[in-house]
Protein backbone atom coordinates (compact mmCIF):
# COMPACT_ATOMS: atom_id res chain seq x y z
CA UNK A 1 0.00 0.00 0.00
CA UNK A 2 1.74 3.42 -0.84
CA UNK A 3 2.36 6.06 1.45
CA UNK A 4 -0.34 8.56 -0.40
CA UNK A 5 -3.48 5.74 -0.16
CA UNK A 6 -2.39 5.43 3.89
CA UNK A 7 -2.41 9.16 4.97
CA UNK A 8 -6.02 8.91 2.74
CA UNK A 9 -7.33 5.96 4.88
CA UNK A 10 -5.99 7.56 8.15
CA UNK A 11 -7.75 11.06 7.11
CA UNK A 12 -11.07 9.46 6.12
CA UNK A 13 -11.33 7.49 9.65
CA UNK A 14 -10.22 10.59 11.87
CA UNK A 15 -12.74 13.01 9.80
CA UNK A 16 -15.65 10.12 9.92
CA UNK A 17 -14.93 8.20 12.64
CA UNK A 18 -16.54 4.47 12.82
CA UNK A 19 -18.29 3.24 16.02
CA UNK A 20 -17.66 6.91 17.96
CA UNK A 21 -20.15 7.63 20.83
CA UNK A 22 -20.46 5.35 24.24
CA UNK A 23 -23.93 4.20 25.16
CA UNK A 24 -25.34 3.19 28.24
CA UNK A 25 -25.16 -0.23 28.67
CA UNK A 26 -23.73 -2.25 31.33
CA UNK A 27 -23.60 -5.74 29.02
CA UNK A 28 -20.06 -3.63 27.64
CA UNK A 29 -16.94 -4.06 29.39
CA UNK A 30 -15.37 -0.05 29.76
CA UNK A 31 -12.03 1.16 29.88
CA UNK A 32 -10.18 4.29 30.18
CA UNK A 33 -6.94 5.25 28.65
CA UNK A 34 -4.43 8.04 28.54
CA UNK A 35 -1.33 9.11 26.62
CA UNK A 36 0.80 11.68 28.58
CA UNK A 37 3.27 12.08 25.73
CA UNK A 38 -0.25 13.85 23.98
CA UNK A 39 -3.79 15.07 24.34
CA UNK A 40 -5.75 11.79 24.24
CA UNK A 41 -8.01 10.70 26.27
CA UNK A 42 -9.99 7.64 25.58
CA UNK A 43 -12.62 5.69 26.77
CA UNK A 44 -13.33 2.48 25.19
CA UNK A 45 -16.68 0.02 25.57
CA UNK A 46 -16.39 -3.51 24.28
CA UNK A 47 -19.51 -6.26 24.44
CA UNK A 48 -18.01 -9.72 24.23
CA UNK A 49 -20.38 -12.44 24.14
CA UNK A 50 -20.25 -16.14 23.60
CA UNK A 51 -16.59 -15.89 23.06
CA UNK A 52 -16.95 -12.84 19.99
CA UNK A 53 -16.69 -9.17 20.18
CA UNK A 54 -20.04 -8.28 19.19
CA UNK A 55 -19.23 -4.51 19.57
CA UNK A 56 -16.98 -1.75 20.15
CA UNK A 57 -17.26 2.00 20.62
CA UNK A 58 -14.97 4.72 21.90
CA UNK A 59 -15.21 8.35 22.34
CA UNK A 60 -12.66 11.17 23.67
CA UNK A 61 -10.16 13.72 23.12
CA UNK A 62 -7.66 12.96 21.08
CA UNK A 63 -5.34 13.76 18.50
CA UNK A 64 -6.10 12.97 14.56
CA UNK A 65 -4.02 9.34 14.43
CA UNK A 66 -5.45 8.60 18.07
CA UNK A 67 -9.02 9.10 16.61
CA UNK A 68 -8.07 7.46 13.55
CA UNK A 69 -6.53 3.99 15.14
CA UNK A 70 -9.70 3.89 17.29
CA UNK A 71 -11.94 3.97 14.00
CA UNK A 72 -9.86 0.93 12.57
CA UNK A 73 -9.24 -1.00 15.36
CA UNK A 74 -12.87 -0.87 16.02
CA UNK A 75 -13.70 -2.12 11.97
CA UNK A 76 -10.61 -5.05 12.33
CA UNK A 77 -11.83 -6.29 15.86
CA UNK A 78 -15.95 -6.22 15.82
CA UNK A 79 -16.93 -9.25 15.10
CA UNK A 80 -13.61 -11.60 15.24
CA UNK A 81 -13.40 -14.57 18.30
CA UNK A 82 -11.75 -13.70 21.39
CA UNK A 83 -8.59 -15.30 20.00
CA UNK A 84 -8.49 -13.90 16.81
CA UNK A 85 -8.77 -10.48 18.23
CA UNK A 86 -6.05 -12.02 20.46
CA UNK A 87 -3.62 -12.82 17.61
CA UNK A 88 -4.82 -9.66 15.61
CA UNK A 89 -3.29 -7.40 18.94
CA UNK A 90 0.12 -8.98 19.35
CA UNK A 91 0.44 -8.81 15.31
CA UNK A 92 -0.42 -4.98 15.66
CA UNK A 93 1.95 -4.55 18.46
CA UNK A 94 4.57 -6.05 16.79
CA UNK A 95 4.15 -4.02 13.78
CA UNK A 96 4.39 -1.03 16.23
CA UNK A 97 7.91 -2.22 17.83
CA UNK A 98 9.20 -3.35 14.72
CA UNK A 99 9.06 -7.03 15.48
CA UNK A 100 7.71 -9.66 13.33
CA UNK A 101 4.56 -9.68 12.16
CA UNK A 102 1.45 -11.21 10.29
CA UNK A 103 0.56 -8.08 7.83
CA UNK A 104 -2.58 -10.33 5.94
CA UNK A 105 -3.96 -10.13 9.79
CA UNK A 106 -3.67 -7.09 10.41
CA UNK A 107 -6.79 -5.70 7.33
CA UNK A 108 -6.53 -2.02 7.00
CA UNK A 109 -4.73 -1.67 10.01
CA UNK A 110 -1.90 -2.01 8.14
CA UNK A 111 -1.67 1.43 7.50
CA UNK A 112 0.18 1.96 10.41
CA UNK A 113 2.90 0.03 9.53
CA UNK A 114 5.41 2.83 9.12
CA UNK A 115 4.77 3.76 13.04
CA UNK A 116 7.58 2.78 14.44
CA UNK A 117 9.58 5.29 12.11
CA UNK A 118 8.07 8.09 14.73
CA UNK A 119 8.04 6.55 17.97
CA UNK A 120 6.66 9.45 19.32
CA UNK A 121 3.57 8.96 17.65
CA UNK A 122 3.46 5.92 18.40
CA UNK A 123 1.47 5.44 21.88
CA UNK A 124 -1.32 7.46 19.96
CA UNK A 125 -1.85 4.61 17.68
CA UNK A 126 -1.63 2.47 19.98
CA UNK A 127 -3.97 3.73 23.13
CA UNK A 128 -7.35 2.66 21.65
CA UNK A 129 -5.40 -1.38 20.91
CA UNK A 130 -4.25 -0.93 24.43
CA UNK A 131 -7.79 -0.39 25.94
CA UNK A 132 -8.97 -3.70 24.07
CA UNK A 133 -5.79 -5.63 25.74
CA UNK A 134 -6.25 -4.21 29.10
CA UNK A 135 -9.81 -5.41 29.03
CA UNK A 136 -9.18 -9.02 27.27
CA UNK A 137 -6.62 -9.28 30.36
CA UNK A 138 -9.23 -8.03 32.79
CA UNK A 139 -11.73 -10.69 31.74
CA UNK A 140 -8.94 -13.55 31.75
CA UNK A 141 -7.96 -12.19 35.55
CA UNK A 142 -11.79 -12.92 36.31
ZN1 LIG B 1 -2.06 11.68 20.04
Amino acid sequence: MDSNLKRNIILEHYQNPHNRGLIEDDTYIKANMNNESCIDELNVMVKIEDDIVKDIKFDGEACALCISSASIMTDTLIGKKVDEVENILRNFLNMATEKEYDKEVLEEAIVYDEVSKTPNREKCVLLSWWAIEKILNELKAK
